[in-house]
């Protein structure tokens, strides 16, 4: 066959551009050679509508032990009762655990999207807000914090049969005790969507919701650095406490009722390819290796957290518990939007994302703020020591947003600094 040189000349390309970049978006990750083995195998091939060792196919004999090997590991990676990782991606899994708690017209409760919150969270243009009624929790102006009281009298009033707790850009660690006795109240589910902190709380630097919520999704790919991809657990002692039933009016154990919503729920055959490359992604976490990875990941993002604050910024709740940061950007420079920010950035091979501060004044299209998360450069090598230095190269574009020398220069001192972090390192 000819070998489709288009493809793989934009292929070249995108890899050269991640290797000359410094990645600051906070939910994007680099994976290491052997995923991107796991994930271009004959994997690809095989159909395994079903679940290990219950299939509607033959021949799973083989995939069969790369997803119960990805289970296991996931398990024991999160301490966790039980796991699916078949979901395609992060919002397939919430999509999943909304079908198989709710009946379309219920109400749910998850973080306001302009407050941090994720699409798949209850945005009308998403199915979760199409198909069931959301009510929101927000946090508060001058702390940016979330604020329990009120979401504990939003939850007694509106009554959702399922809280969701979990953001795309909150910078602080969640009370999941606190929202477990607010669900208890009304007798709801407590799910927490930790796609973003998934790594840091898998080693026990942020507070475990599995300890006390039903259920947990996440994606493989952000701090997790796996493939791109979702997943669905149980912690302990959770199995359905109110005695949710399907639509036909049976009770089922909630790992039941979550691997039917899965499939045939919202998704057909899995994608065992990007399951086996899952498999080694809980594999490496499980290492001493990757406990260093995340532990210098959050010392990264403290350590530049503070370096925007003594440039100026301000960000949002004063810093970050996390992996990641949003700055507020009207604090220095209130007529710059983080669009521009955002575009200007790309042009020196910064890469970040424009995103909403709470109580945005400026459009989702405009917005006033910047998300920042150290999970990628953090795979590159860098420690602290460069955080200030990183720092300083989008303060010089910023401040001097429309000058071409300025974003050539930072480009130029860009790129030399990629050159001495290597994108696979192994
Ligand atoms: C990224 C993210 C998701 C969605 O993940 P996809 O794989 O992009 O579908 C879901 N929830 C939260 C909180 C996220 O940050």
């Amino acid at each position: 066959m000819i070998r489709d040189e288009k493809v793989f000349d934009l292929i070249a390309q995108e890899r050269a551009r991640q290797m000359n970049s410094i990645v600051l978006i906070a939910s994007e990750n680099f994976v290491s050679y052997q995923f991107l083995e796991a994930m271009g195998s004959v994997m690809t091939n095989k159909y395994a509508e079903g679940y290990p060792g219950k299939r509607y196919y033959g021949g799973c004999q083989i995939v069969d032990q790369t997803e119960q090997l990805a289970i296991d590991r996931a398990k024991e990676l999160f301490n966790a009762e039980w796991a699916n990782v078949q979901p395609h991606s992060g919002a397939q899994a919430n999509m999943a655990v909304l079908m198989a708690v709710l009946k379309p017209g219920d109400v749910f409760m998850g973080l306001d999207l302009s407050h941090g919150g994720h699409l798949s969270h209850g945005s009308p243009v998403n199915s979760s807000g199409i198909l069931y009624r959301t009510v929101a929790y927000r946090v508060e102006a001058e702390t940016g914090l979330i604020n329990y009281d009120k979401m504990e009298e939003t939850a007694l009033r509106e009554r959702p049969k399922l809280i969701i707790a979990g953001a795309s850009a909150y910078s602080r660690d969640w009370d999941y005790a606190r929202m477990r006795k607010i669900a208890d109240q009304i007798h709801a589910i407590l799910m927490a969507d930790i796609a973003h902190p998934a790594g840091l709380i898998a080693k026990g630097l942020l507070n475990d919701p599995l300890k006390h919520c039903h259920i947990v999704t996440t994606t493989t790919h952000k701090t997790l650095r796996g493939p791109r991809g979702g997943m669905i657990m149980i912690g302990k002692d959770f199995e359905n406490p109110w005695g949710l039933k399907t639509l036909k009016g049976e009770t089922k154990m909630m790992s039941a009722l979550l691997d039917s919503a899965v499939f045939p729920g919202v998704q057909g055959g899995p994608l065992e390819h990007v399951i086996a490359s899952k498999a080694v992604a809980f594999g490496e976490a499980l290492t001493e290796t990757y406990m260093n990875y995340v532990i210098q990941v959050k010392k990264n993002a403290a350590v530049m957290s503070q370096a925007f604050v003594d440039k100026g910024y301000h960000v949002i709740s004063g810093g970050t518990d996390n992996h990641l940061m949003l700055i507020d950007l009207r604090s220095k420079f209130p007529e710059i939007t983080g669009k521009v920010v955002e575009n200007t950035l790309v042009k020196a091979d910064i890469t970040v994302n424009k995103n909403m501060v709470p109580f945005d004044s400026r459009s989702p299209f405009q917005t006033s703020g910047l998300r920042v998360g150290t999970p990628a450069i953090t795979t590159r090598g860098f420690k602290e020591d460069k955080m200030p230095v990183i720092v300083d190269l989008i303060d010089q574009v910023i401040s001097k947003i429309d000058s071409e020398e300025v974003i050539l220069a930072v480009k130029k001192k860009v790129n030399e600094l990629m050159r001495d972090y290597p994108l696979f390192a192994d």
